[in-house]
């Protein structure tokens, strides 16, 4: 039994997201369907799905978009080499590549300029990565973890830089860049840190109401960066936390067809009952993709928690 629930504050979509998904509501609106976005235009199936029942087609790769068509690039940001393919086939470009990504952007294409060699701390194959990369291909190196920054094999007199991937963990990005320092004294950082604001302070209000509750509940989907970190951050303060879809995982109807996530999900929620058979604070949140889901009729306990996740005046539910 859950007898409240907070919610974290802030939560839920950014600036960069909410202009990207726009951009391509407006692309179809004054094109016509069909408008065609490269990649996920944000982290979040719902938002795909709709955008998809109204005309947008979604692809994997700028090479998919037929010539001279209208193609939207996502708010993760692109490689030069996606702009040149979409030249060649005269598409019509809209970058709605996030602003801060975009900076990151600058800064590598700027180190590698000046000669120095970048390394980029994020996660392989995440698509940001992979723009930010293709920005200077032969200069950077890609670290992940503290080990891999330890294991850094470079001559003395490399000329070293570093920018990070904009939705990683704050706690563990500072330890990375620790080992770095250490190990490079002279690496050049960002003037600025590369983070962005909506990935650290969703991840402060996640520490700030982890002694309240006893488990967290983190709406998003599984390709999100943000909502992964977001799950991560509680169970690193030693809280149970769980990334879900939508209010139907938490009542075990699903609503994605992976099965082998539905088995497990139902033996979480299982576990956890056995483990804490009385009354519950919970948490709740959203990752940066995290748009407003629920539909409005929702009466049960799950569709009032996300109904309230997505209005911003309140703290908490009580007696849910
Ligand atoms: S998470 Fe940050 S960098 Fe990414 S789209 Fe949102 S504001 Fe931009």
């Amino acid at each position: 039994m859950v007898n409240r629930v907070l919610l974290a504050s802030p939560r839920g979509y950014c600036a960069g997201v909410e202009r990207a998904v726009d951009t391509v509501e407006r692309a179809l609106e004054h094109y016509g369907a069909p408008v065609y976005v490269r990649k996920q235009i944000v982290h979040n199936i719902h938002v795909v799905r709709d955008l998809e029942a109204r005309g947008a087609i979604f692809v994997d790769e700028e090479t998919e978009v037929p010539e001279g068509a209208t193609v939207v690039y996502s708010a993760h940001g692109v490689a030069p080499t996606v702009y040149e393919n979409s030249g060649d086939l005269r598409h019509n470009v809209i970058d709605a590549t996030c602003p801060l990504v975009t900076k990151v952007h600058v800064q590598a294409r700027r180190y590698a300029d000046e000669g120095y060699t970048i390394v980029l701390i994020g996660h392989a194959g995440h698509e940001e990565v992979v723009g930010t990369r293709g920005e200077a291909p032969d200069s950077t190196i890609l670290v992940q973890t503290v080990a891999e920054a330890e294991a850094l094999d470079l001559p003395p007199e490399t000329k070293l830089a570093y920018v990070t991937q904009t939705t990683l963990s704050v706690d563990e990005t500072g330890e990375v860049i620790k080992a770095l320092r250490r190990r490079f004294p002279g690496i050049r950082a960002p003037r600025k840190e590369d983070i962005c604001y909506a990935t650290s302070n969703r991840q402060w209000a996640v520490k700030e109401m982890l002694p309240e509750i006893d488990l967290l509940l983190v709406i998003g989907s599984r390709n999100s960066s943000n909502s992964n970190r977001l799950v991560e951050t509680a169970r690193a303060g030693g809280t149970p936390a769980y990334l879900i879809d939508d209010e139907n995982e938490i009542e075990g109807r699903g609503s994605t067809d992976d099965e082998p996530r539905q088995g497990r999900l139902q033996r979480e929620r299982q576990r956890y009952r056995e483990k804490n058979p009385g009354c519950l604070h919970s948490g709740a949140t959203g990752g940066v993709s995290t748009i407003r889901t629920a539909s409005s009729e929702a009466k049960s306990t799950a569709g009032r928690i996300t109904m309230a996740l997505n209005s911003p005046a309140p703290r908490s539910i009580d007696s849910i």
